[in-house]
């Protein structure tokens, strides 16, 4: 009886030390990092029906567990801000002093990056459209597929960063997604005053089915994580207030989170943006915008004219209502079903979920 209790003993010492460092590893694709290690590294998307691509990951893992906050740069490879961002995070980050874990993914898609690519992949797909992906489907789709699994399965959080894309001159603003799941919306609306930045749009017009969810952020809160995005800087520049206020709001998160001290930018009452609309090209032509960022404009106010090349006007483009312009494209080619502008009207009232 001793003696079997005895070996029954020894068997489980001998199996805890293992079955315990399985599970405080924090592992995203083959980048492993032990409590208080940072480990840096590719998460491989195979090549399929097109060639894959190797994304570069930092997990960084706090000595303590906690909330696990994903940092995601670079899903439009032509939005530079938050790609420079993460790359000033990462040393600020001290896994020993942590308490919860960070996954940066320091470019979600190398392919638009390397390739100055904005918009769409060398698939003609957008990589914030095709979530939650697909293992079988091209190069867009079997990024989303990896990060899904890979990134956002393993966070409790997630921050999308991104601008304006190479030809889009944007103001700085946050989206808040409402979904109808209450405490998920209240917990992402925190997200987004914790980031810091002090103008958020309300979205509550994102797909519903967490099989068809679409956007990386989406992603997450349609299953149960709350997110933001964030949107600071554009027109492929790196400008130091741009990137600042990402790398800032980053830290904040990290900071309201509880996984590791950091300066807090908690913004406690931003301007809320209750409606919006992106302003779509008709046709495919030459945009001449009349209009500048973060210029008031009345209902009806021309934003821009759309033209042929020889200088015929093939559209006229309006604000649908009073509001800011959140964006504008600042460079002339279009094409029909493109972006030409985003307006957005100021809240008189703090929006609730
Ligand atoms: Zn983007």
């Amino acid at each position: 009886m001793k003696r079997a209790r005895r070996s029954a003993l020894v068997v489980l010492a001998g199996a805890l030390p293992a079955l315990a460092a399985a599970q405080d590893r924090l592992s995203v694709g083959g980048v492993s990092a032990g409590p208080g290690e940072t480990a840096s590294g590719w998460l491989v998307v195979p090549d399929g029906v097109d060639p894959g691509t190797r994304i570069p990951v930092s997990v960084v893992h706090g000595a303590r567990p906690g909330k696990v906050l994903a940092l995601v740069a670079g899903t439009h490879g032509y939005e530079y801000t938050s790609i420079v961002a993460l790359q000033r995070l990462l040393p600020q980050l001290d896994p020993k002093r942590m308490t919860g874990s960070v996954i940066l993914v320091h470019m979600a898609n190398p392919l638009t990056f390397y390739g100055r690519r904005i918009y769409y992949g060398p698939d003609g797909k957008n990589l914030n459209r095709v979530y939650p992906g697909k293992a079988d489907g091209t190069v867009s789709d079997r990024i989303a597929y990896a990060l899904t699994r890979e990134v956002i399965d393993k966070a409790t959080h997630l921050a999308d960063l991104h601008c304006g894309d190479g030809n889009e001159s944007l103001r700085p603003y946050s989206y808040w997604q409402v979904s109808g799941n209450r405490e998920v919306d209240e917990a992402s609306r925190q997200l987004v005053l914790a980031f810091g930045l002090d103008h958020v749009v309300v979205d509550r017009d994102r797909p519903k089915d967490p099989a068809a969810s679409s956007y990386t952020s989406n992603t997450a809160i349609l299953r149960g994580k709350p997110a933001l995005t964030a949107e600071s800087g554009g027109m492929g520049l790196t400008d130091e207030p741009s990137v600042r206020a990402q790398e800032a709001g980053a830290l904040s998160l990290v900071a309201f989170l509880g996984i590791m001290d950091a300066p807090s930018i908690r913004v406690e009452h931003p301007v809320w943006y209750d409606r919006s609309e992106v302003l779509r090209a008709t046709a495919t032509g030459i945009w001449h915008p009349t209009v500048e960022k973060m210029q008031m404009v009345a209902a009806g106010a021309l934003l821009g004219r759309l033209t042929d090349p020889f200088g015929k006007v093939l559209q006229e483009v309006r604000a649908p209502f009073a509001g800011e312009v959140l964006y504008v494209v600042g460079t002339p080619p279009v094409s029909e079903g493109e972006p030409l502008g985003f307006v957005g009207h100021i809240a008189e009232a703090e929006p609730q979920p």
